[in-house]
């Protein structure tokens, strides 16, 4: 067993690790990016409708806050919101500068006033800027990266992490940003690669750091039932219509994912209608629901929603710092706030450029690695997603909520799967992307974020 040391390790290669590993190895750290899968495995690679970013003519960096905060639903921090609007547009302009082939024009989606969603052939775009990214990365001196490495725990000495536990030996770093995505294939309807069960959440709440805002796991309502192809938000934007099976329209196809999401369920089955949208527009997606039987010239296509989006995570600031010295986070599996009680649709891909490249700038100055430390503990054993497991997070932490299924789920086994369910048990209440059949309306009294921190309970912070 080796032990291997750099200035920054990140860990995870979707577009948050992407991001902070090129920013620290261009201020000179040498870096170290470790992946679970492959390329492949990250929800980034699979994004597809776009990112946000206000770079048309007639938009501006405060319409798009108050797209955001509107969708958050009171919940928004208003600091982050304010970073990733502003910063937005000039890291979506170095994508185009680097050669992302971004389409001519800008998409409408859901819960935005105006079109600001740059996308690659209406919905290749996750693929699109990972793949770019990933071989800048191959081709940058400062950065080795190892993919099939699971990272099992974290090294904290003194409060300070040292590094990660790895089943091939430790690996040691003077900072260490986790960008290790959500949790959402933890439910048994999801849009994630099957590994994204929130081992961020689970290592980092193990260590000591605060964890937040778990009970918001978004739902996208338009996947292709039985499947995890995720139709695209885009292709309503451009009119595609939801109908039941009397073929009658039921609700507003671009308002928000959670009202659309809840609507799909409480009517049954559900078809998404694209038979007049442009196939050219959407030429890989059209041929991937045709390889899965449907002809989307000529027949509705059945849809459900699935697990989608981890709106919570590791608690940090706006450089990614969390409540461990040495420890960053940034992308999915942190939780800044920024989006509140509900994400809107394409700010996930901005927040990990924006934050990614915050958490590396702050990560490359941390204090040299210390001279003496404690022994380095063995990794502890993989955890592990059973599909029983899967299909009970998804039956009682589903759309819609039951206290008393949560309250079974509570005493799981499995540390992300009780995390969620006590989360969604202290907020009885419904807002954004969390509804519980008991108190169906948002209450006031709720308006700020659960924190989990270690030896305590859930306390409800304000978050500015
Ligand atoms: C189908 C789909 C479509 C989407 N469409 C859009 C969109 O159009 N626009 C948008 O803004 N967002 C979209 N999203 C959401 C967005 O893609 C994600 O929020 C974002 O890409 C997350 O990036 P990330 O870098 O934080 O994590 P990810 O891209 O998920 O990367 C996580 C990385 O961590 C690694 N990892 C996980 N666990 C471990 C471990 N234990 N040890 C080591 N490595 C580990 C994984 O292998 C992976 O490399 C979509 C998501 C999906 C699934």
């Amino acid at each position: 067993m080796s032990t291997e040391s750099c200035d920054v390790l990140v860990v995870g290669s979707g577009a948050a690790g992407l991001t902070a590993a090129l920013t620290a190895a261009e201020h000179g750290a040498s870096v170290v990016m470790l992946t679970k899968g492959h390329a492949p495995d990250s929800s980034s690679w699979h994004a597809q409708g776009g990112i946000a970013g206000a770079i048309g003519d007639d938009d501006t960096a405060d319409l798009h806050a108050i797209d955001t905060e509107r969708a958050g639903r009171e919940l928004c921090r208003a600091s982050a919101v304010r970073v990733l609007v502003e910063e937005g547009p000039e890291r979506v302009r170095e994508l185009i500068a680097l050669g992302v082939p971004f389409d001519p024009e800008l998409n409408l989606e859901g819960g935005h006033s105006r079109r600001r969603v740059s996308s690659v052939e209406g919905a290749h775009t996750g693929w699109a800027i990972t793949s770019l990214l990933s071989r800048r990365a191959a081709g940058t001196e400062g950065i080795a990266t190892r993919e099939a490495t699971a990272v099992r725990g974290l090294i904290v000495d003194g409060g300070r992490c040292l590094g990660v536990l790895t089943p091939d030996g430790p690996l040691l770093a003077r900072a260490t940003i986790l960008a290790m995505g959500g949790a959402a294939a933890l439910w048994s309807r999801s849009t994630n690669p099957a590994g994204q069960i929130g081992d961020a959440v689970a290592i980092a709440a193990a260590a000591g750091a605060a964890i937040a805002d778990m009970e918001f796991m978004q739902f996208h309502p338009t996947v292709l039932e039985g499947s995890r192809l995720l139709l695209t938000e885009a292709l309503r934007g451009d009119g595609a219509t939801l109908i039941d099976e009397k073929g009658e329209r039921f609700v507003d196809e671009l308002a928000p994912r959670d009202e659309v999401s809840r609507a799909i369920v409480r009517r049954g089955r559900v078809f998404l209608d694209l038979r007049t949208i442009d196939r050219d527009r959407f030429p890989g997606l059209m041929a991937e629901i045709e390889k899965s039987g449907f002809d989307p010239a000529v027949v509705p296509i059945p849809v459900s929603p699935a697990a989608h989006y981890t709106i919570g995570g590791i608690v940090t600031d706006l450089v990614g710092r969390t409540d461990i010295d040495g420890l960053y986070a940034a992308g999915e599996c942190a939780a800044t706030g920024v989006h509140g009680a509900n994400r809107l649709a394409s700010n996930s891909l901005l927040e990990c450029l924006v934050f990614g490249r915050r958490a590396a700038l702050a990560a490359v100055s941390e204090p040299p690695f210390p001279t003496s430390f404690g022994e380095i503990p063995a990794a502890p054993p993989e955890r592990v997603a059973t599909d029983e497991l899967r299909s009970q997070v998804w039956l009682q932490a589903g759309v819609i909520r039951d206290p008393a299924e949560l309250a079974v789920l509570a005493t799981s086994p499995d540390p992300v799967a009780a995390m969620v369910a006590r989360f969604a048990i202290a907020r009885a209440e419904s807002r954004g992307v969390h509804y519980r059949t008991d108190a169906p309306v948002a209450n006031p009294v709720f308006e700020g974020h659960f924190v989990m921190r270690p030896g305590r309970g859930l306390i409800l912070e304000q978050w500015t």
